[in-house]
Formats: structure tokens, sequence, C-alpha cells
């Protein structure tokens, strides 16, 4: 298969580690995206991994606590998301490095623009950890974040749903779905697919985001070859 993108940043969100058990981390669950991220890598892609926290711990949902702390919990959660990931690369011969963006080096190295990339082009995985260090920030501006620093040409934001809709089609059968968006078009709407943090930094940087389902997560590799899996936003 041709490829269109050589450089790419996968989102997961934590809730899709938790599989069916919607908490935690089902090693199965992972395992069976390790497998299409291995594949990825294998054609020659070079994947950058962030996951969230979500199957954990989200900051914001913990109103009595006071938010930054509420965040860096958050923060630690994407970090047990990572080296459940790691491990399950390493499983399958997967060369990988956990970069963490808050320093624990016993079990990560700490983030690193220069090595990431080169990690990168030797062909490791490189999964992004502890988001960007920083509260009041989300993973999907960590992805946007990273994308832009080592030069991404496209942003997989992995969905359960495949793709945009103007409206929940969980709620209303009459949902459009959209094919392509522009950036603009998904403030001025906010249509809540990223947050609008994430939304104006890749604007800024002119990175494509391709939002599939990764129920099908073949549409990973078939993303990366430039097909729409689900919806695309650009300029
Ligand atoms: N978080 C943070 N700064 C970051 C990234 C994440 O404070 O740069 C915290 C925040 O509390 C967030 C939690 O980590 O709620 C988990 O991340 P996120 O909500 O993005 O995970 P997802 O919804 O993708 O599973």
């Amino acid at each position: 298969m041709e490829l269109k993108y050589k450089r790419v940043i996968l989102k997961l969100s934590g809730e899709v580690l938790a599989g069916q058990k919607g908490f935690g981390v089902d090693y199965e669950t992972v395992e069976g995206i390790a497998k299409y991220i291995a594949e990825l890598s294998a054609a020659g892609v070079e994947v950058g991994v962030v996951i969230g926290g979500g199957n954990f711990w989200r900051g914001r949902s913990n109103s009595k606590m006071e938010r930054t702390t509420a965040d860096y919990m958050g923060m630690m959660a994407t970090v047990m998301n990572s080296l459940a990931m790691s491990d399950a690369l390493k499983y399958i011969n997967v060369s990988n490095r956990v970069l963490s963006a808050i320093t624990m080096t016993q079990l990560a190295e700490p983030y690193n623009r220069e090595n990431a990339v080169s990690y990168l082009r030797e062909g490791q995985v490189v999964i992004f950890a502890a988001g960007t260090g920083s509260p009041f920030f989300s993973t999907d501006t960590t992805a946007a974040l990273r994308a832009a620093e080592i030069d991404a040409e496209l942003i997989l934001l992995a969905k359960k749903i495949d793709g945009v809709y103007d409206c929940d089609p969980m709620l209303n059968p009459n949902a459009k779905k959209y094919d392509q968006l522009s950036y603009q078009e998904v403030l001025d709407q906010k249509l809540g697919v990223m947050d609008l943090t994430s939304i104006t930094l890749c604007m800024d940087n002119h990175i494509p985001i391709a939002v599939f389902d990764l129920n099908y997560p073949e549409n990973i590799i078939k993303a990366c070859s430039g097909e729409n899996v689900g919806t695309i936003i650009e300029e």
C-alpha cells in the first residue's frame, strides 16, 4: 500500500483501553490495538502515540479537588496506560520508548524532542506519556503539541464513532456525518471532536486530523494511505 503520511501521531482516549470493562486497562484490547500499531510501523510509518487517562481519572470531573492536583492524577493515569501499551508492543517485538513529560526516570525517559525524533527515525514507536506535563491541558492538546514539535504530517484521532456529526447520532437518528471539515468550521460550530485549544494548535501548524472509528482498527493503515475513513479536518 502506498503511504501518503510517513510520520503520524495516533491519539487514543483512555477509555478505548478499557474495552468492554469500562474502567482500567483491558490487556486484550491493548494487545489488539498494539497489533495495528505494529502493522503501521512495519509499513514504514513513524508512529508517535498519545494516550489519554479517562479510563482511570479525569481532572476536570473531580470538582471538589484542587484542579492542579486532580490534573496531575490524570497525567499519572496516562503514564499507566502508556506503560501498558509499551508492554503490549514489546510482547510482539515492536521496539518502542515511553517518553514522559513528568520526570520519573525509573519507568520512563524524560520527554525530549531530539530524542523523540531520533527514535522515530530509527523506526521505534514513541509513546508520549504524562500529557503536556501541565495541568489545565488535555491529551488532545498533547497530541497536537507533540505533532507540531516532531513535524508529524497527520493526527489519527481514534473514536468509538465513525467520524464527526452535526449532533449526537445516538440521540438524533437524523444526525449528519461530515466527510470533511475545516478547522474553522469545527471552531465555529463548537463540534466537540477535540477541545478547542487542540484544534487551534492544529490549525496554526497546518496538521490535518483524521477522525476514525477504532472498532475498525484497519482504518489506521487506510488513513495513512490517504483514504478518508471517517472525517478529515484540515484547512
Ligand atoms: N491532563 C493534564 N494535562 C495534560 C494532559 C492530561 O492535566 O497535558 C490530565 C487531565 O486531568 C485529564 C487527564 O489528564 O482529564 C486525562 O487526560 P484526558 O482527559 O485528555 O484523557 P482522555 O479523555 O483522552 O482519556
